[in-house]
């Protein structure tokens, strides 16, 4: 399973459903999070990090 098939089933699984995918870039509420390979073995691990991406500054509409 490709990173971004596991990534969507996390943030699925955690009940958003708000998201989007700008190539392998997952952008949730206006924040962008690169998908990154997990190999910390915990048995609930589903293999996938988002780390939240420095590159854009975004402001958050109030
Ligand atoms: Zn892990």
């Amino acid at each position: 399973m490709s990173l971004k098939a596991r990534a969507r089933e996390k943030v699925e699984r955690a009940g958003i459903s708000n998201y989007s995918f700008d190539h392998d870039v997952l952008v949730m509420c206006g924040v962008r999070y690169t998908l990154a390979a997990c190999s910390c073995g915990e048995p609930d691990c589903d293999g996938v990090r988002l780390e939240r991406s420095p590159g854009m500054p975004h402001h958050i509409l109030q």
